[in-house]
């Protein structure tokens, strides 16, 4: 069986030729799709032979929901979905000033081993598909009954470890007979897969890319992120540099604070010279605590203090504003099954 959420709509138009229908019709069922209904019924400008087979052959893939968590401070909810073959991943709606967003999940499991990091803790258990990528953000819609306008693809897994996927999510979602969600309204976060972010500014130059960089030197780095041994600082800067130059398009940096292993005035002069004449901006990220890691937090004060720093050497810089705290649901706090 086939699940229509997989499928672009020239992929869409490709089957629904196959079953003897024109393509325009192509358009009306994705519409009806990424307008929420999920039964072939309720597509009432589809004639009925059309609606009858692709309920014999297809599907519209939904996610279960097992849990949900809603923060009582800022409206942040954190779901936690059962895939088809019993797999679990996590998403979270978070509302901001310019609109609600949310955060999904690009894998089950991840295999990139980042030390601070509660995803990684069993590993890959598999891609994700276009389909589940998305449905995370309909069942979103669905259970808060709002619309969604941005999407940051910075929940479990490596974005660019599952590219093919991603991008097709990515097509789907910016698809105007669809949601039309901008491509500028679109961030996704990669660790820093030196190759991938090639191929992201040829095929996705107006998305925003944000990189994981948590270390200036690659002994910091490399001791938090496993993937530095392979794109160590001096191919991933400059492949960062050329990404900004190709696409004019500002990067962000993700920065989480450790105390004690990447919080020092020298950390923030380093990553100034690093950073120096590229398009970019800090996001200055106090670790959330996980348990298990080993690693303290700093405080916001001393991540304002580094801010500072960075902003006197002309490197935009901000400290992240924490939302869903309360309920684990900040950055680097999403795992399986809790
Ligand atoms: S921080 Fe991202 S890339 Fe690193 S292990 Fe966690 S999910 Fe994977």
């Amino acid at each position: 069986m086939i699940n229509l959420r997989n499928l672009q709509l020239k992929e869409m138009e490709t089957l629904i030729k196959s079953m003897g229908q024109p393509a325009f019709r192509a358009k009306q069922v994705f519409s009806w799709i990424y307008k929420g209904v999920t039964d072939f019924d309720q597509m009432t400008n589809v004639p009925k032979v059309l609606r009858d087979k692709l309920a014999e052959e297809t599907y519209i893939g939904r996610l279960k929901m097992l849990k949900v968590q809603k923060s009582k401070t800022d409206g942040t909810r954190k779901y936690l979905y059962e895939l088809e073959d019993g797999n679990t991943i996590e998403s979270v709606f978070m509302k901001y000033k310019y609109g609600n967003s949310i955060c999904v999940s690009s894998q089950a499991g991840c295999r990139m081993g980042c030390r601070f990091c509660a995803s990684t803790r069993n590993g890959l258990e598999r891609d994700l598909t276009a389909g589940e990528i998305l449905s995370q953000l309909m069942e979103a819609e669905a259970d808060t009954g709002e619309k969604i306008g941005h999407i940051v693809i910075m929940g479990t897994g490596e974005p660019f470890d599952n590219f093919d996927n991603v991008a097709a999510f990515l097509r789907i979602v910016n698809d105007k007979n669809g949601l039309n969600i901008g491509m500028r309204n679109i961030t996704v976060s990669t660790c820093g897969l030196v190759p991938m972010i090639e191929r992201f500014a040829e095929e996705f130059p107006q998305v925003n890319l944000a990189i994981s960089l948590h270390g200036t030197t690659d002994e910091i780095r490399g001791s938090m992120m496993p993937v530095n041994k392979k794109y160590p600082l001096d191919v991933l800067i400059p492949a960062c540099k050329a990404y900004t130059e190709k696409t004019g398009r500002r990067i962000t940096f993700e920065y989480t604070m450790v105390n004690g292993v990447n919080d020092s005035d020298a950390d923030a002069a380093r990553l100034a010279g690093l950073l120096r004449g590229m398009l970019c901006h800090v996001n200055l990220i106090p670790l959330n605590k996980v348990a298990e890691s080993g690693f303290d937090t700093v405080s916001r004060k001393r991540a304002g203090e580094f801010a500072e720093i960075l902003e006197s050497k002309g490197i935009p810089a901000t400290v992240r504003r924490e939302l869903g705290a309360d309920i684990d649901a900040a950055c680097g706090q999403l795992r399986l099954g809790n």
